[in-house]
């Protein structure tokens, strides 16, 4: 069955997020957990977390079918050691946020090399970047998000996802997404019999 949803915002706290998702009528959504463009945020309250499974319930969508996404400031291919370093833990953050919530995925940007090292050492960046985060986190599937590729974005062209998930440890929490923005159409066949 095919779902269809949107971002929806999480204003107010995350437990607004399904509610938002129900009144635009879809049947999956997409939701920051924190604030998208600050790195720091207050830990998810207990009474907010058990607002959003009881929303989330209430409303009859699956946790499979949220698709939380990452602060736009994380860059797990960045070229710089301590700005890759506040990337990481910021992604393990957000992927303890996902878990808290009972979710599943998280989807992220590959990264950019902001033209300081190679396209290739950048993309070795985002693989290393994405074990660490698995090995330290438990039950959340990093989700690839493909880019068009603006300024130094990975991740537009097909070759990128394949670099990232060969460098990422054999590990059944790598994949792509069902549904990517740019190239979901050319790309559905080639990966579905993966999932
Ligand atoms: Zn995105």
């Amino acid at each position: 069955m095919k779902r269809i949803g949107a971002h929806v915002s999480a204003s107010g706290g995350v437990e607004n997020a399904p509610l938002n998702a129900q009144t635009i009528g879809a049947k999956a959504f997409a939701l920051f957990t924190k604030n998208q463009r600050q790195w720091k945020a207050k830990p998810l309250t207990v009474k907010s977390i058990d607002a959003f499974q009881e929303n989330l319930a209430a409303v009859g969508i699956a946790p499979e079918h949220v698709l939380p996404h990452d602060s736009y400031l994380i860059n797990l291919g960045h070229p710089e050691a301590e700005a890759l370093e506040k990337s990481r833990n910021a992604f393990i953050d957000e992927m303890q946020r996902c878990r808290q919530l009972g979710l599943k995925l998280l989807n992220f940007h590959p990264g950019s090399h902001l033209k300081k090292i190679s396209e290739e050492e950048s993309l070795a960046l985002v693989s290393q970047s994405i074990n660490l985060a698995l090995e330290q986190t438990d039950g959340v599937t990093a989700v690839i998000e493909n880019t068009a590729g603006q300024g130094s974005n990975l991740g537009y062209r097909f070759e990128h996802l394949a670099a990232i998930i060969d460098g990422v440890d054999d590990n059944p929490r790598r994949r792509l997404p069902r549904h990517l923005p740019h190239l979901h159409l050319r790309l559905r066949p080639a990966y579905q019999s993966s999932l």
